[in-house]
């Protein structure tokens, strides 16, 4: 069993703990804007993303958020964000690809969520986009991913990007400086349990 560290060594185990935490944060003092994906099956990826927004509109700041799939239902965050003053909010995209079954219909809808992020994504107002969804539009060859990398290159020095959804291609992750892939351990729903308000939509 380990030994309880006397007071003296725990002093001095977090004050060298402390010294290594603080030299971390002085080395990091690059003032940008940043690109942040949230990636993987499991459940936490938008709602991760709209509690982003929640905290850059506690500073006040401009936000913009566009949705690359429209879902049939209304969702809490729709209703919560789409009418705050400091947010530009956009619900663009088509509906899933199975729903629609119209590989034309679904380019143009990814077409025009994409004009209208792009244009968002050369505003140095505002502080934070949210793309939700958008991974899917790789998948399916609706977007060029190309043109979306280089338009992220490209944007404000200030303005950070927050991109969600499964299968984030390579070279999308190649481009942003934050990454995470929620694992998928359980979900309710393949218990048979009816989706929640307030916690699924
Ligand atoms: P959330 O919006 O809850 O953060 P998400 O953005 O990570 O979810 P999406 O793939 O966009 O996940 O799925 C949207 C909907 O499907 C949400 O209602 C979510 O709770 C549900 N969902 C997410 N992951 C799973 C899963 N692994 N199995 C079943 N349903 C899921
Ligand atoms: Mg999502």
């Amino acid at each position: 069993m380990k030994k309880t560290a006397n007071p003296d060594q725990h002093q001095q185990r977090m004050a060298k703990i402390k010294h290594q935490i603080d030299k971390k944060i002085a080395a990091a003092d690059k003032q940008q804007g940043i690109i942040v994906i949230l990636t993987g099956n499991g459940k936490g990826k938008s709602s991760s993303a709209f509690g982003m927004l929640a905290r850059s509109l506690g500073y006040g700041h401009q936000c913009s958020v566009i949705q690359f799939i429209k879902g049939a239902w209304e969702c809490g965050e729709d209703l919560f964000f789409a009418n705050h003053s400091n947010v530009d909010y956009h619900s663009l995209g088509g509906g899933f690809t199975w729903e629609t079954q119209n590989h034309e219909a679904d380019k143009q809808a990814a077409k025009k969520a994409w004009d209208v992020a792009k244009q968002r994504l050369q505003n140095p107002d505002l502080n934070l986009v949210i793309l939700d969804e958008l991974t899917y539009m790789f998948r399916q060859e609706l977007l060029d991913l190309d043109d979306v990398i280089a338009t992220l290159q490209q944007r404000p020095s200030m303005q950070n990007v927050v991109i969600t959804g499964r299968g984030a291609p390579d070279a999308l992750i190649e481009a942003a400086d934050t990454v995470s892939e929620i694992k998928d351990v359980k979900h309710a729903f393949r218990q048979g349990i009816k989706a929640q308000k307030g916690i699924e939509f």
